[in-house]
């Protein structure tokens, strides 16, 4: 099957780590019987796992309806879908709501919106990740993805994530500061303490737009429906001017989302943006069902839980058996990056792989954990034991 693969895949396809077939929750099978614990999720992005009753349900409903209907129509799921996002992002009365395929397209949708502020520059933040299309890789902040495709859209800027030097870099020509909570692909790196809030005042001041990048974050990932929300992270009821969504929203289904409020709401005209997938009603339909379903069995408030114990979990691994090799678990809620004393992390990943669990290393000393959000007791003390003896495997 991988030389099959590899046959017909683009030479840009990483090698795949098992070929798979089917999941149930947490638990995930491929072709020759073998179990995984799931704790990567496709990325952040099954939040209810694997084959949940709530998105066959949704998918088949859905298929058996209608697809797709292109935006001269709307549907009764387009429009539920983007009430919910609405609600539970808490953007208010002027909330509005594009609907995208991917994050990378909600993200195009947002410098877009950008640039109908009339200004030219776009301030991101250096190791950030925003996408691969020209534009969100414009504003991502590895230079080794972007320079290969240089030139790039024109305008943004990567500046250390430092309140300095966004101190600095603003001005009366700048239309926007776009910022990851957490940073997911660096590693699950937080925000330093009290730069969203910081970075909220700023861009008023400024008259500029603050685009928050909730991709990986978003959807009740790090215990809270929104990373901003976060006690702490801005004032109570001061918002951002727009969200980018996606990965975890539709558990699976392609989608992807831009959330405004106030003036922001206002900057496209008719017609200036759109997609000819975007909104359709099978994957709003199954959005909307999977932030139900997190609504209804309250997972957000599981993520956070669970993230806790989980770190507590790993942490106690670091004072008994593999205590010098484990420096610190950063992140929140169901988002976590556990950082290591030696470059071992894709090392601790194939061990842990061999060993029936799914995990990923965001670089040479970071394991990235992003379960879905219905874990509980038992596949936590499943990845406790198997991720114990797959850094013992691993320690140089
Ligand atoms: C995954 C991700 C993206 C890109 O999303 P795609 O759906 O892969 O285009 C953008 N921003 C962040 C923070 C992400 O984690």
């Amino acid at each position: 099957m991988r030389s099959r693969f590899a046959r017909v895949a683009m030479s840009s396809s990483p090698t795949p780590m098992a070929v798979l077939d089917h999941g149930r929750g947490a638990l995930v099978w491929d072709v020759d019987g073998a179990e995984y614990l799931d704790f990567l999720a496709g990325i952040a992005v099954n939040a209810l796992g694997h084959a949940h009753p709530a998105v066959v349900e949704a998918v088949s409903t859905q298929a058996a309806r209608a697809v797709h209907v292109s935006n001269y129509f709307t549907t009764p799921q387009a429009i539920a879908f983007a009430e919910r996002l609405v609600r539970v992002t808490g953007m208010g009365e002027s909330g509005r709501v594009y609907v995208a395929n991917s994050g990378a397209e909600a993200n195009e949708a947002a410098i877009k919106l950008a640039r109908r502020t009339g200004r030219p520059r776009i301030l991101a933040f250096e190791s950030g990740f925003h996408g691969r299309t020209m534009g969100s890789l414009a504003l991502t902040g590895k230079a080794a993805l972007r320079e290969p495709f240089e030139p790039l859209v024109p305008g943004v800027e990567h500046l250390p994530t430092e309140l300095d030097a966004l101190k600095a870099a603003m001005g009366p020509d700048v239309a926007a500061v776009i910022l990851e909570p957490i940073k997911g692909e660096a590693g699950v790196v937080p925000l330093p303490p009290g730069f969203l809030a910081a970075a909220r005042e700023l861009t008023t001041a400024h008259g500029a737009l603050l685009i928050l990048d909730e991709i990986q974050t978003g959807a009740g990932r790090t215990g809270d429906w929104f990373a901003f929300q976060h006690a702490g992270e801005l004032p109570e009821g001061v918002l951002p001017d727009a969200i980018a969504l996606a990965k975890g929203i539709g558990g699976g289904v392609p989608i992807g989302a831009l959330v405004t409020t106030g003036a922001a709401s206002e900057l496209f005209t008719l017609g200036q943006h759109g997609s000819t997938f975007g909104g359709n009603p099978l994957a709003t339909g199954v959005a909307d069902a999977v932030l139900a379903e997190i609504e209804r069995a309250d997972l957000v408030a599981n993520a956070a839980r669970r993230g806790e114990q989980l770190r507590s979990g790993i942490l106690a691994l670091g004072s008994d058996l593999s205590g010098d090799l484990i420096r610190e678990v950063r992140g929140r809620g169901l988002l976590l990056g556990i950082e290591v004393a030696e470059p071992i992390a894709p090392a601790i990943v194939g061990h842990a792989l061999q060993r029936g669990l799914i995990v990923n290393a965001t670089g040479p000393t970071t394991v990235r954990l992003a379960p879905p959000l219905i874990i509980g007791d038992a596949e936590i003390d499943r990845f406790l034991t198997v991720f114990a003896a797959s850094l013992e495997a691993a320690r140089p």
